[in-house]
């Protein structure tokens, strides 16, 4: 037995029950509800790209480990050894062909929870070096980043110099601000690396008057994604300790689907009890709305737009409603694809596939049923609240000559504002 075999074997173990207990997966009855979720099976009906067939790869191991059967009569019930081979395909099965969009449980009689076993099998491979090399780069360059806070922040806070002179001009406003490192604001927003993240919402803050701090990290999370949650605690951290030492009320996340679901649900538990409260920025732009803090034109987005609901803001945070009432106040008609919400397909780039250009055919494959939803809407907008969902579709748009824009939430609510 390899290194990495005996290394897989022993996380999987580890996980087993306090992640989804692998014994879940000999719940399955095979009878094939799950089947037509999975957007990888349904634009390449290979039968290997099934939810069941993706887990029975794994639990056929499973037995060969812990049934006494299996261990005598491997060929009789498929079990079979962990190899280096093995672990490849595992490889691809949890990190490539699956997207963690938690779209094949809603449809499983038996309650199998496929994401959450190939999630675990994606801590192993982390474990045992196979993880793709792009995601482990990513997670450990942010937590360089607050190792090396004292080298990045002077840079980091003359990027922000400039964005506020921007901001200035574009409103028109000599005061409009983006302050950094304020202490006891009412907020402090984590956004991601890159203007388009920043500027729109300092637009929509000053506006309504916020009191608010801009984090000196982003919110993305690749630890999430490896399954590897010491990395991910440690990165999640950065943005906690930053937030008790500012003394803010909240910390609101930006558009970004796994940031969103991982501060509302891992990282309570992981830290908590909190001495703030932690809120989507789709939750602070409705209520904005609702309340009147900001006012909408609708006629400044006159053409059809839909949503997209990405699977870590919807049908794993239940943000369903609010980016509806946003765009329905921010935009002349809206147009919602079918199926949606809970139902909706997944982009076909979650989970950190969008990360790896090796595998970029693999997901604009994958992304089929969703151009197919998109182009029955017929909108020319498409509206997304997560950065890897708005990269997606815009491949999307390309490869299948959809001809839409991409846009976020606050984009679009920035640019109605009256
Ligand atoms: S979680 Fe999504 S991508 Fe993964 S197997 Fe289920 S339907 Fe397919
Ligand atoms: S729907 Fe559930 S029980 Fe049926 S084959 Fe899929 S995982 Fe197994």
């Amino acid at each position: 037995m390899t290194e990495s075999v005996a290394t897989a074997l022993e996380q999987l173990e580890s996980r087993r029950n306090r992640l989804v207990a692998l014994t879940a997966a000999n719940l399955c009855t095979r009878c094939g509800f799950c089947t037509e979720s999975c957007h990888f099976f349904l634009s390449d009906r290979d039968p290997q790209l099934t939810p069941f067939a993706k887990v029975e790869r794994v639990r056929s191991v499973y037995k060969k480990e812990h049934d006494w059967l299996s261990r005598l009569f491997p060929r009789f019930t498929g079990a079979r050894d962990l190899t280096e081979e093995e672990l490849d395909a595992w490889t691809e099965i949890a990190f490539r062909y699956c997207t963690m969009c938690e779209r094949c449980v809603l449809n499983c009689p038996m309650a199998v929870d496929t994401p959450a076993i190939l999630g675990a099998v994606r801590g192993a491979l982390t474990a045992a070096g196979k993880a793709p090399e792009i995601l482990v780069q990513l997670a450990d360059a942010a937590i360089q980043r607050e190792k090396s806070l004292h080298l990045f922040k002077d840079l980091y806070v003359e990027q922000i110099a400039d964005l506020e002179k921007d901001l200035r001009e574009k409103t028109g406003d000599p005061h409009a601000s983006i302050p950094i490192d304020k202490e006891d604001a009412e907020i402090l927003y984590v956004g991601l690396s890159g203007a388009h993240t920043i500027v729109p919402v300092a637009e929509i803050f000053n506006r309504a008057g916020t009191d608010w701090s801009l984090s000196l990290f982003e919110a993305s999370n690749y630890a999430v994604f490896l399954g590897d949650m010491e990395r991910a605690k440690a990165i999640a951290k950065r943005v906690v300790d930053e937030a008790i030492r500012l003394r803010v009320k909240e910390v609101v996340i930006t558009e970004c689907g796994h940031a969103i679901f991982s501060y509302r649900t891992a990282v309570p538990n992981w830290f908590g009890p909190l001495p703030f409260e932690i809120r989507s920025l789709i939750e602070v732009l409705d209520e904005y709305v609702s309340e009147g803090r900001i006012r909408l034109d609708a006629s400044a987005n006159p053409e059809p737009m839909t949503y997209h609901d990405s699977c870590s803001i919807g049908r794993k945070a239940g943000i369903f409603e609010q980016p509806r009432r946003i765009l329905k106040a921010a935009g002349k008609e809206f147009r919602d694809m079918a199926p949606s919400k809970g139902k909706s397909f997944c982009c076909g780039a979650g989970a950190g596939l969008v990360a790896n250009e090796e595998w970029k055919d693999t997901r604009l494959k994958a992304g089929g049923p969703k151009a197919e939803q998109i182009t029955e809407t017929g909108a020319r907008v498409v509206v997304t609240s997560c950065d890897n969902c708005r990269h997606q579709i815009g491949d999307l748009s390309e490869h299948y000559g959809l001809d839409v824009e991409v846009r976020s939430l606050a984009e679009v609510a920035a640019r109605a504002m009256a």
